[in-house]
């Protein structure tokens, strides 16, 4: 049995952000983190010499994340070219009047949905787009990369409430590394899954195949699904967290990294399109950082598909479609070098978190306190951030100080 003042348990965004908090504070706390690795969904890989991050790659809101002041304080160099999707794409299959009339189509849908969320009732996002309208499949496939679904499954509300500067950078080393590195000294128990967490006695009880964990207070940082499951069980049962982590699914987006052969023949931070009359398309980034890779991007549907064929399954409708496009000789240039399957990840299932229609409110009681000592934190408990990595952070250093809170007081009381 080890003794703390405060587990957290998961080491992703949100939970290495209350790590670092209590440390601010002095208080002692202990993650335990079920992987080998710490970062969860924010995970860069080493590959053919370069660092490609298989989930988080982007600062959103970069002007104002807190990931980006850490990168400062540890060094890590950003690089604050504006992303491929706020310039034009690559015209070979998207001439730029089409560009222009696509864009238009988004900003109408965008106005019509900034409407909608002012009615009380809420709504598929699909209920948005114009009947019968030319772009409709392609505003869907931006839907599976932003969201992580297709439009039908979106609440308008939830949508409406996620906030963007519109600033956009990357940290040249990776994002997953920069989280990692931020985790440097706080004291994290890995391959340690938290399995049940008891909080009918004195103290908090996390049980973990590695033996129980006695603290003051727990932060949950896991996954909404992983609550949802019951994968991570309360004892007593917690079944409003249940029910709400259950209405806060997490959708589906997957990359892959191709490396390629005479690189100079394509233009650098480039989007492509693998197809714009359809839903199920990847999205392919030409040279990101002026590399010799192309990254592809899927999203909602045709990335639980294609995660049925395993991770090969990426490449091979990457290679298909870049081929298409690019020319035949493609299949020869174009080498596979790594691809995420977040839906197959047994400690994250799925990418990142979405509202059921009718469901915003429920991110809320997902983060709320249970008695003053179970705290909860991670995107999904994010009202306005969800989905991205500094809203982890932001949940994680909220979910921190509420416990460091309740610490003083109970310290207080019993000066
Ligand atoms: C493909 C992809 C692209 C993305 N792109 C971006 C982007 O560009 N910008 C951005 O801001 N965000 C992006 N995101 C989202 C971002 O990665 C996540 O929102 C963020 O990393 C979530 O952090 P978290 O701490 O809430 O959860 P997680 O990172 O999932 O951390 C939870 C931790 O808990 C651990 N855990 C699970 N179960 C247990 C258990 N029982 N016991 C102990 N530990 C457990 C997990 O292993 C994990 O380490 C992307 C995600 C994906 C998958």
């Amino acid at each position: 049995m080890h003794d703390v003042d405060i587990v957290i348990v998961g080491a992703g965004a949100a939970g290495v952000a209350a790590g670092r908090r209590l440390r601010q504070a002095r208080l002692s706390g202990l993650i335990v983190e079920a992987r080998g690795r710490i970062g969860g969904r924010a995970w860069t890989m080493e590959q053919a010499g370069l660092p490609v991050d298989l989930g988080c790659g982007w600062l959103h809101s970069a002007d104002e994340n807190e990931w980006t002041g850490v990168a400062g304080e540890l060094g890590f160099a950003i690089d604050r070219t504006p992303p491929p999707w706020s310039r034009n794409a690559h015209q070979l299959n998207f001439s730029a009047p089409d560009q222009r009339d696509f864009h238009a189509a988004w900003d109408r849908f965008d106005a019509r949905m900034a409407q909608a969320a002012k009615e009380k009732a809420d709504r598929p996002a699909s209920e948005c787009l114009e009947a019968g309208g030319r772009w409709n499949s392609l505003l869907d496939a931006l839907s599976t990369y932003i969201n992580g679904v297709e439009l039908e499954r979106l609440s308008v509300h939830d949508f409406s409430r996620y906030r963007n500067t519109g600033v956009n950078w990357r940290v040249v080393k990776g994002y997953g590394a920069l989280i990692e590195a931020a985790a440097a000294g706080l004291e994290i128990a890995t391959d340690c899954p938290a399995l049940q967490i008891v909080h009918s006695g004195p103290r908090v009880r996390v049980v973990t195949p590695r033996g129980t964990i006695a603290a003051r207070a727990a932060i949950v940082t896991v996954p909404s699904t992983l609550i949802a499951s019951g994968a991570l069980a309360f004892d007593p049962p917690l079944v409003d967290k249940v029910d709400a982590a259950a209405a806060l699914p997490l959708g589906l987006a997957d990359k892959v990294f191709l490396r390629v052969d005479e690189p100079e023949a394509l233009p650098v931070q480039t989007r492509l399109f693998g197809a714009i009359d359809r839903t199920a398309t990847g999205s392919y980034h030409l040279r990101p950082f002026g590399s010799p890779l192309i990254e592809g991007y899927f999203g909602g549907r045709l990335a639980h598909e294609l995660e049925q064929e395993g991770e090969a399954g990426f490449a091979r409708f990457a290679v298909d479609q870049l081929a298409a496009l690019l020319g035949s000789d493609m299949r020869r240039r174009l080498h596979p070098i790594a691809a995420s399957a977040w839906g197959r990840d047994p400690y994250a299932r799925g990418s990142y978190s979405y509202a059921e229609v009718g469901s915003t409110e429920l991110r809320s009681v997902l983060a709320a306190p249970v008695d003053d000592r179970l705290f909860f934190a991670g995107e999904a408990c994010s009202i306005n951030d969800y989905s991205t990595a500094h809203g982890a952070y932001r949940t994680g250093v909220a979910a921190a100080e509420q416990a460091i809170r309740v610490t003083a007081k109970l310290a207080g009381a019993s000066a």
